[in-house]
């Protein structure tokens, strides 16, 4: 791509380094040193203009989102993250189109870059239709990762943070009415889970990062872990309060909370027993999370509603949520 040189300075001089880069930036490829001892977490995504995110969405946002969608499939591991690659195509005729737009990109990337202490060595940049590749690698010690497979009937399932305010403000950004930007915030900006991840070393049993919605991410774990169930209960579903207002017919908010996605929360599984030391860990890492339910032996995801009725996410919720 003509200026892609150009380009790559740009981005090298923003791109935060660390001492176990040994080669970043600039070759063919990069050299990093894996400290001994220690496992290589791999992951990548990535982020397609008119999929992904709104039209109209801020590049420096779509940079934050890249960099933080990858960095919660680490948190769902319990890796700490250490480097990435980026891989930008862009659609831009002219130079100036293309530096404006990297330059914002850089803005949310970087930010999220330096709050992680995560170097940028190296990428690609080719031009065609937008979209944003990020590959993230993080190292966890051997056997501390949390796996999809581990869930075991009888423990409780976690949620961190809070559920549904990606999905409401998707709802309210297709509906072109009234919009929380709180809620836009957290579509925009989703926190990555790494400090409550690393607190949950040894406490957890299964996690996933729930990206595709809680029903869908929750039914992996179910999967891997041999085929289990989950009893779980609505009225424990954790709620922010701008949802709440926004969404005050919880028949209408259940769908957004249980099968919107983009929230990057951790699903996590754990021992009853272990519940306290779970709370604690959380308290310390400062991040909220609910039990809403239990793995159950028996195979599907059962919901009930807090007046103990049988609840199906049927038409009426789904059709909510498409109409909207
Ligand atoms: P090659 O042709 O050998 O693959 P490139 O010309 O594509 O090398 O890239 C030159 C250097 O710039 C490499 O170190 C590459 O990793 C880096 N790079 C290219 N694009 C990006 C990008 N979008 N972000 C970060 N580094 C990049
Ligand atoms: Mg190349």
């Amino acid at each position: 791509m003509a200026g892609e040189f150009a380009l790559i300075d740009r981005i090298r001089a923003r791109a935060r380094s660390r001492a176990d880069v040994v080669l970043g930036i600039g070759d063919d490829a990069a050299l990093l040193a894996v400290p001994p001892g220690q496992q290589l977490v791999v992951t990548t995504d990535t982020l397609v203009a008119g999929v992904h995110w709104p039209d109209g969405t801020a590049p420096a946002d779509i940079g934050w989102k890249a960099l933080a969608v990858n960095l919660s499939d680490l948190a769902a591991m319990a890796a700490t993250p250490a480097w990435v690659t980026l891989a930008l195509t862009l659609p831009f005729a002219s130079a100036e189109e293309r530096s404006a737009f990297v330059d914002g990109f850089l803005d949310g990337f970087c930010e999220l870059a330096d709050e992680h202490d995560v170097a940028l060595v190296g990428g690609d940049t080719t031009s065609g239709p937008l979209a944003v590749t990020v590959t993230a690698h993080g190292l966890v010690a051997p056997g501390a990762a949390l796996h999809r497979d581990a869930a075991r009937p009888g423990d409780d399932v976690w949620v961190t943070g809070t559920l549904g305010d990606a999905a409401g403000a998707l709802a309210q950004w297709r509906a072109r009415g009234p919009f929380s930007a709180k809620l836009r915030y957290r579509l925009d900006r989703p926190t990555p889970r790494l400090a409550v991840a690393a607190a949950l070393r040894g406490l957890a049993r299964a996690a996933v990062d729930v990206s595709d919605g809680l029903l869908a991410d929750l039914g992996h774990v179910l999967a891997a872990s041999g085929g289990l169930g989950a009893a779980l209960e609505l009225g424990r579903l954790p709620t922010s309060r701008t949802l709440a207002d926004h969404f005050a017919d919880e028949r209408a908010r259940w769908p957004l909370q249980l099968s919107g996605g983009d929230d990057y929360e951790l699903c996590f599984t754990a021992a009853p027993a272990d519940a306290l030391a779970i709370e604690m860990a959380l308290d310390a890492a400062g991040c909220g999370a609910a039990v809403i339910g239990r793995i159950t032996a028996e195979p599907g995801i059962r919901l009930t509603t807090p007046e103990g009725e049988a609840w199906v996410p049927g038409a009426a919720g789904y059709e909510h949520f498409g109409r909207a």
